[in-house]
């Protein structure tokens, strides 16, 4: 499945807000949202900026939203919609649904659990065989967990420098309610589906569902 190659920054000041999708760069004096303000990209970024205050139909709220989510996720406009569907197939609110659906993605659980630091490395993390799902190794960063699903490093990644100075680094405390996590063992688990409110994403996926229900 493809991915967006581009300028990733860039679609920070597209959505006008700090999309987080660079790992400590972000919260460094180096993120160019600080410095450039915000302007959307490109030639007539101020302008549109000007208009974009005066005028924001619903479509564009909706448009915007789902475009923010697609990008917070790293999915392509086919994977996104893909995984929309599901979520409205499934019992419950699909907002909802579709959310708690992105999360469990492998590379989404893979970051969450503090072994990477942004969900383009955590996806670079798995397509490379690092991890084992219930004994098997995945290297499908879409695969979604579910309750029970218990994932682990892979015994030959565990001498690599890079995953002995993470787990040192990892707060086993930042994980979150609906995963668990032992470092001792290298393995992590998913507990339940998680609730909206368990979902740090910052999300109005009610104007997603309204984008795609038009
Ligand atoms: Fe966005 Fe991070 Fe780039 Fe800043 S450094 S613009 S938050 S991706």
């Amino acid at each position: 499945m493809g991915r967006y190659t581009g300028p990733v920054c860039k679609l920070c000041r597209r959505e006008g807000e700090k999309l987080m999708l660079k790992g400590s760069r972000c919260l460094s004096q180096k993120c160019p949202f600080e410095r450039d303000r915000g302007y959307p990209p490109g030639e007539h970024g101020r302008i549109a900026q000007y208009r974009r205050r005066r005028r924001s139909s619903d479509y564009n709220r909706q448009l915007r939203e789902k475009q923010k989510a697609r990008r917070i996720y790293g999915l392509m406009e086919r994977q996104f919609r893909r995984f929309f569907r599901i979520a409205e197939r499934t019992k419950g609110l699909t907002g909802e649904n579709l959310i708690a659906t992105l999360e469990r993605r492998l590379d989404n659980v893979v970051y969450r659990l503090g072994w990477a630091d942004s969900r383009a490395q955590a996806r670079q993390l798995v397509q490379h065989g690092h991890f084992v799902v219930n004994g098997y190794r995945t290297k499908i960063p879409s695969y979604v967990l579910g309750p029970r699903d218990v994932i682990t490093v892979r015994e030959g990644s565990r001498v690599r420098t890079y995953f002995i100075e993470r787990v040192q680094q990892i707060d086993e405390g930042a994980v979150p309610r609906w995963l668990s996590l032992d470092l001792n063992t290298w393995t992590a688990r998913v507990l339940t589906v998680p609730a909206r409110d368990e979902i740090e994403t910052p999300l109005n996926e009610q104007l997603i569902v309204e984008y795609y229900s038009r």
